[in-house]
């Protein structure tokens, strides 16, 4: 589903992104993790087409989409949450996943756009709240709502960056819940994700950055086990 080869980043002369490799399987579920400036974000900028790699390839369900715009990547059927919720607040729930249904991997306008809307609002359990303003709701549904724009794009690749940041505890449990649901569709998912409980509940596998570069690759007990990420997390 996506494979990046040496994928480099610079800005002016810091390497954020350091020859990274590796790819994901369709329907894989893996965990993107590092300290904070270690390049992930960066990463899913290129993933996405956010920003264009200094270097190296990202080839996408097999198709390479090496400094592809945004909005062709997104065709190709990847979608993502942003670390700050990105809504737009005074228009209805309904009508801020319909702007995603416009521009998702098959563009769909007017009623099919709403009956998607619909469905993706139903789907992350958002599907009472019609007619009020986006910026009304609670930080939870906001969250809801930025993975129901993401899910109406009908992504194959969903790249979450730290999506489960700042939600009380009854809440974690719930958007655990919510995200096992996509997976068990068989999406593939990319999460930036800090919260340990989340990542050993949701990723099999987990990829550790530090300092641009990749550290670890593997099954998640084994790699939140080695003591080169754990030094990475501790700054040494
Ligand atoms: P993370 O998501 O792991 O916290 P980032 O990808 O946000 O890390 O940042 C990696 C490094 O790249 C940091 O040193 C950051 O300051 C730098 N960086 C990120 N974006 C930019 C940018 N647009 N311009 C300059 N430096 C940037």
């Amino acid at each position: 589903m996506l494979e990046i080869r040496n994928a480099t980043k610079t800005f002016g002369g810091l390497a954020a992104v350091d020859r990274v490799s590796f790819s994901i399987q369709q329907g894989e579920v893996a965990g993107l993790l590092g300290p904070n400036g270690s390049g992930k974000t960066t990463l899913l900028n290129l993933v996405s087409g956010a920003l264009p790699p200094s270097g190296g390839r990202i080839l996408i369900a097999g198709r390479d989409m090496t400094g592809k715009r945004a909005d062709l990547i997104a065709r190709a059927g990847v979608a993502r949450t942003f670390q700050l919720v990105r809504i737009l607040p005074s228009l209805t729930p309904e009508e801020n996943v319909m702007v995603s249904a416009v521009f998702g991997a098959v563009p769909h306008w007017g009623e099919k756009a709403r009956e998607i809307a619909r469905a993706a609002l139903a789907r992350v359990g958002l599907d009472g709240h019609h007619a009020r303003a986006a910026g009304d709701l609670t930080y939870l549904d906001q969250k809801r709502l930025e993975l129901a724009r993401a899910l109406a794009a009908e992504p194959k690749l969903l790249l979450l960056d730290e999506w489960l940041a700042g939600l009380n505890p009854t809440e974690l449990k719930e958007g655990i819940a919510l995200i096992r649901s996509f997976s068990e569709t068989g999406i593939t998912i990319l999460m930036v994700e800090h919260i340990m409980e989340a990542v050993r509940a949701l990723c099999p596998r987990c990829l550790v950055m530090n300092s641009g570069a990749l550290i670890a690759d593997g099954p998640t007990g084994e790699v939140l086990a080695d003591p080169h990420v754990i030094a990475a997390y501790l700054g040494e």
